[in-house]
C-alpha cells in the first residue's frame, strides 16, 4: 500500500466537517481536472484487473456532488480561464473506451457537462486490443476457466503456481508486450474474436458524433506505452504520431495526456514536443493535486479509487496537498 493510500485511510474519518469552499480557497489552483476511464455496471474483463471503475449509480452520485461545489467547464472556457463563481472543474476520460459513447455521453449530455476523451488512435475502430487490456482479459479468462488454469502452468517463464502466473502476466511491460500474444496463442484465446463480439474502444464514427455533440477528442499517445520506459526519441515519436492523427481528423491537437504517468519525463521532452507543435497548449499527468516545475504540464486527479466517493477523494487530495506542501514536496521537479 502506498503512503498516499495509507494517508487516505487515516485522514478520511477525521475530515467529517470539511468545508470545500474554505479549503479550496487556500490552494494555488483555480480549477481541478479529474480523470476517469470508464463507467459500467458490467464485469469488464479487459479492465477489471487494471483499475477500479464506477457503476452508473456511483458516477451519477459523483456528478451530483461535483455540481454542488464546482462549475464544469468546456475546453474553450478552460483555455480562456473563464471567470466562474464556483471553482472550475474539467472532466477527462482516458483510453477511449466504448462506454463513453454508450453510457457516459448520454448522462453528460442530459446534465450539460463537457468532457475530453484522451484516446490512443492505434486502437480506434477496435483494430487491436491494447496490451494492458490483453493482460486483464487473459487473467479474467484464466480465472474463469479450469482448462486455462491447467494449461497456463505449462507456459514457461511465468512462475510455478497460478498466483505467480497471474501476477507475471499483469507485470509484462510494453517492450515485452508480444508475450501477451504468445500466451493467448498458447491458450487458444483470440483477441480479435473478443473485439468482434465486445467492441472495447470508440469507433471513428462515434468520435465524429461525440465531437458534434460538443465533446473533446485529444491525444493519449499512439498505443499507450509507459513513457519512462521509452527513449526520448520513442517518446517524441509516439506523441507526435498521435498528435498528427488529431490534426488529420480535426480533433483537438492543443492538448495531450500521458498514458499511465509522466513520472521521470524530462524538460527536454517537454521543450521538444512544445517546439514541434505550436498549437499544443498543455500536457496532462495524473499525479493528483500537485504543481509541476514544467508549468505547461498540469496534473489531474484520478477519481476512480475503489470504495471512495468523489467527495472523499477530493477531500483527501486537498489535505494531502497541504501535507506535501509542509514537507516541501508539493511540486514535481523535472531535470
Ligand atoms: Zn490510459
Amino acid at each position: 500500500m502506498s503512503f498516499k493510500t495509507k494517508f487516505f485511510r487515516i485522514a478520511n474519518p477525521i475530515t467529517k466537517n470539511f468545508s470545500f469552499e474554505k479549503f479550496f480557497g487556500s490552494l494555488p489552483f483555480d480549477n481541478l481536472i479529474l480523470v476517469y476511464h470508464l463507467v459500467s455496471d458490467e464485469d469488464v474483463k479487459h479492465v477489471k484487473h487494471l483499475f477500479p471503475y464506477r457503476s452508473v449509480r456511483q458516477f451519477e452520485k459523483d456528478l451530483d456532488f461535483l455540481s454542488k461545489h464546482f462549475e464544469f467547464v468546456n475546453w474553450e472556457d478552460y483555455l480562456n480561464q473563464k471567470k466562474t463563481s464556483k471553482p472550475k472543474l474539467l472532466l477527462t476520460f482516458d483510453d477511449g473506451y466504448s462506454e463513453f459513447y454508450n453510457i457516459i455521453s448520454p448522462i453528460l449530455l442530459r446534465k450539460g457537462i463537457f468532457a475530453i476523451n484522451f484516446i490512443n488512435p492505434k486502437f480506434i475502430d477496435n483494430k487491436e486490443l491494447m496490451w494492458r487490456n490483453k493482460a486483464s482479459l487473459l487473467v479474467s479468462e484464466i480465472n474463469e476457466n479450469n482448462n486455462y488454469k491447467n494449461k497456463i502452468s505449462n507456459f514457461s517463464g511465468l512462475g510455478d503456481n497460478l498466483e505467480t502466473n497471474i501476477s507475471s502476466i499483469l507485470k509484462i511491460n510494453y517492450e515485452n508486450r508480444n508475450q501477451l500474444n504468445e500466451i493467448a496463442d498458447f491458450l487458444n484465446i483470440d483477441f480479435n474474436d473478443y473485439l468482434k463480439t465486445n467492441p472495447v474502444y470508440l469507433t471513428t464514427e462515434q468520435l465524429i458524433k461525440l465531437k458534434k455533440d460538443g465533446f473533446g477528442i485529444a491525444s493519449h499517445g499512439w498505443d499507450h506505452p509507459l513513457y519512462n520506459q521509452l527513449s526520448l526519441e520513442q517518446q517524441i515519436d509516439n506523441t507526435q504520431k498521435s498528435l498528427d492523427y488529431m490534426m488529420d481528423n480535426q480533433f483537438l491537437n492543443d492538448s495531450f495526456a500521458f498514458p499511465f504517468t509522466d513520472h521521470l519525463l524530462t524538460e527536454q521532452f517537454f521543450d521538444l514536443i512544445f517546439k514541434q507543435n505550436s498549437d499544443l497548449k498543455f500536457t496532462f499527468g495524473a499525479a493528483g493535486l500537485k504543481l509541476d516545475s514544467y508549468s505547461k504540464n498540469i496534473q489531474r486527479i484520478p477519481i476512480e479509487t475503489k470504495n471512495y466517493s468523489a467527495e472523499e477523494i477530493l477531500k483527501n487530495e486537498i489535505i494531502y496537498y497541504q501535507v506535501l506542501k509542509m514537507l516541501g514536496k508539493n511540486t514535481i521537479k523535472r531535470s
